[in-house]
């Protein structure tokens, strides 16, 4: 299959073609369709399997039609909610947001934790179609009342098991509650627990389901190997392991 079979706008595609893919992943192939028509997804992926562009191409062709280039903050309202669990990813997924929408009169921001809210704040009063969060760092700036939701249509929830390992879903549930029930959500998540299930119960609707990688595995780039060692050796044999690139 190639990109151009998925219905992706040009521009999007022009942005795809730029990073050198020709192909897209099996998750892109799957979910991009059940994004672009709206309905509700749950996908098992993990990092790595392109899961990024996956929910970003099809959810920045829904918004498309909305697209301006008015100098006008409020011509940009928030449109697009996506959270993350870290900082870090925070990051990556808006790399991945402005790499994509490269071409397209969309504005995007990223607000995380860690770091002064105020020159956050300043960049949403200009206005951002897709914002990318880290759910504490949302909800300071929804307490400082510079954000409105009353324009979403989508949510994307990314790692949610992270997130709940992580001791957000409290924070998660309660942004859910601030936005209009009239939207497109998509729940990404490595493994599946019974937490996970009774979270896209309350989040989706109607959700179709897709999965790429297997239950509760890690990736399969990864490589499990076990060195038995006394504890006084670990460092020494850490260095060895290290330098000999044997591992
Ligand atoms: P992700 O799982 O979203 O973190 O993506 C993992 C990596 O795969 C990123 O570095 C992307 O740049 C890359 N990637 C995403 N889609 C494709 C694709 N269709 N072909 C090749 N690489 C891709």
């Amino acid at each position: 299959m190639h990109f151009d079979e998925l219905g992706l706008a040009p521009e999007l595609l022009r942005a795809v073609t730029e990073q050198g893919y020709t192909e897209p992943t099996p998750i892109q192939a799957q979910a991009i369709p059940i994004v672009l028509s709206g309905r509700d997804l749950m996908g098992g992926a993990q990092t790595g399997t392109g899961k990024t562009a996956a929910f970003t191409l099809p959810l920045l062709q829904r918004i498309l039609p909305l697209a301006n280039a008015s100098p006008s903050p409020a011509r940009h309202p928030v449109r697009v909610l996506m959270l993350a669990p870290t900082r870090e990813l925070a990051i990556q997924v808006h790399e991945s947001v402005r790499t994509y929408s490269k071409y397209v009169p969309l504005k995007s921001c990223c607000a995380y934790g860690g770091v002064d809210i105020k020159a956050q704040i300043a960049e949403l009063r200009c206005g951002a179609e897709v914002l990318v969060a880290t759910p504490g760092r949302l909800l300071d700036l929804v307490e400082q009342k510079c954000l409105n939701f009353s324009s979403v249509q989508a949510l994307v929830l990314d790692e949610a098991d992270r997130m709940l390992d992580m001791g957000f879903i409290p924070d998660v549930t309660r942004i859910i509650n601030l936005l209009p029930k009239q939207r497109q959500s998509l729940l990404f998540s490595a493994t599946f627990s019974e937490e996970i299930k009774k979270l896209a119960d309350r989040m989706l609707a109607s959700p179709l389901l897709i999965e790429v990688a297997r239950r509760n595995t890690v990736s399969e780039t990864i490589t499990h190997l076990v060195h038995p060692v006394a504890v006084s050796a670990k460092r020494a044999l850490l260095v060895k392991l290290l330098k000999s690139n044997d591992f």
